[in-house]
């Protein structure tokens, strides 16, 4: 049987595996597969998974009815059903409860176990919800019954991570988080920040949509045989991130049985701190080699931090750094909504003024006014300013 992990704020058993739906099973024409979608929810209903995790807008906004679907026949009440309100669609109180309205009826259910602000950046983002009344009409939703706990799913820099985990006493989050991105967005310590006050936690991109499974240098491929020759990358990935106390569920995005099949094995011995010393060794040889690969030696360690410009230093290295290493065809976009397109204060490399106070610190010995200037070049194309600007306004951050 699955493990389950207790939700440190509320107690509930929660899987430790749980559905993602996003990557549903597709036809050969490219479109979801929709009878083995269902299925395949069914069947991980039936093998132990009981979190299930959803969106507005997910698959075109299909997410939500085709697990109300497969919920049916007796299902929903085995599982926990997360979805979440897309803050920048809502412009008023009632947008939301016309959303709201249109989840339950979509999920076919009168009440939602775990309801997230989706993409909340930082605490602008959430002082917006709380000020047109978002916020007290999720607590009245939460008085009666009608959801029970109050969370936000995270993309964004550490520090606006910080700021925003404090700024509510949240009932769960949802990060991103894996052995790769152990010292980006929330980072580790921002997952055990969030432990540390009580607050349960939910991964998402485990493995990265799947990059950390296909995209792997061989020299990676290599060292993870060299333990255990049967052992796939996603089970690597996966037994990293449950080795964590701190995490509570990890959602992974399954679109066919087999991957199924292969998680919910995994799930069923994968205690937190069960790794082993050279396992862990392994996964401290991995991390030096794609280290070794990227195109500017930064670890993370955000001693150069604070900028007076406001510019995430680490952030914009990540980023340049994986468009490299794991050929990611998004990286655009990823910079974009990682260096806060979304949040009050964005950290852009082409807010760089060159003061040049960042180096003196930087163990590493980066030039990283240089890198920098790299970085803008190649993900701040012309028109990039226009583009900041009318995502911002679309989705109505002042
Ligand atoms: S050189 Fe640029 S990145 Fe470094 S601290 Fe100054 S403004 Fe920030
Ligand atoms: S100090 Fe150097 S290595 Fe550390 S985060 Fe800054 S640039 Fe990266």
């Amino acid at each position: 049987m699955i493990l389950t992990r207790k939700n440190i704020k509320n107690g509930d058993e929660l899987s430790i595996l749980g559905f993602g739906c996003m990557r549903f099973p597709t036809t050969k024409g490219g479109s979801i597969d929709e009878k083995r979608s269902i299925a395949l929810m069914r069947d991980a209903v039936d093998k132990g998974i009981n979190y299930f995790d959803t969106a507005y807008f997910y698959n075109n906004g299909r997410s939500e009815s085709l697990l109300g679907e497969a919920l049916q026949g007796g299902y929903r009440r085995k599982v926990k059903i997360a979805t979440k309100l897309p803050p920048f669609m809502v412009g008023n109180l009632d947008a939301a409860k016309k959303i709201f309205k249109t989840q339950l009826s979509k999920l076919q259910t009168d009440y939602i176990d775990y309801y997230l602000l989706h993409m909340l950046s930082d605490k602008a983002g959430f002082d917006r919800m709380e000020r047109i009344g978002i916020i007290k009409w999720m607590e009245e939703l939460k008085r009666n019954g009608v959801i029970n706990n109050i969370g936000f799913s995270f993309h964004g820099s550490r520090a606006d991570f910080e700021e925003l985990i404090k700024a509510y006493p949240w009932d769960f989050c949802q990060i991103q988080y894996n052995y790769l991105d152990e010292n980006k967005q929330a980072t580790k310590s921002g997952l055990q920040l969030a432990h540390s006050l009580g607050i349960p936690v939910i991964v998402m991109e485990p493995l990265r949509g799947g990059k950390l499974v296909n995209n792997l240098p061989a020299e990676v491929i290599k060292e993870f045989k060299s333990y255990a020759p049967d052992r796939s990358p996603a089970e690597w990935g996966l037994r990293w991130i449950w080795n964590h106390p701190e995490v509570t569920v990890i959602l992974s995005g399954m679109s066919d049985e087999e991957q199924l099949a292969e998680n919910v094995r995994i799930a069923q011995d994968a205690h937190a701190g069960s790794l082993t010393y050279k396992e862990l060794e392994i996964f401290e040889r991995v991390k030096a080699i794609l280290q070794e690969k990227t195109k500017v030696p930064c670890t993370g360690c955000a001693y150069c931090m604070p900028c007076p410009a406001g510019v995430d230093i680490p952030g914009c290295f990540a980023a340049y750094n994986d468009k490299y290493l794991l050929a990611d065809k998004r990286y655009r976009f990823k910079y974009l909504q990682t260096l806060g397109v979304m949040s009050k204060r964005p950290a852009f490399a082409s807010q760089c003024i060159e003061c040049g106070k960042c180096e003196q610190h930087c163990p590493q010995n980066i030039q990283i006014r240089q890198e920098l200037k790299r970085v803008k070049k190649e993900f701040e194309p012309a028109g990039f300013k226009l583009v900041v600007s009318l995502a911002r306004k679309f989705m109505r951050v002042k």
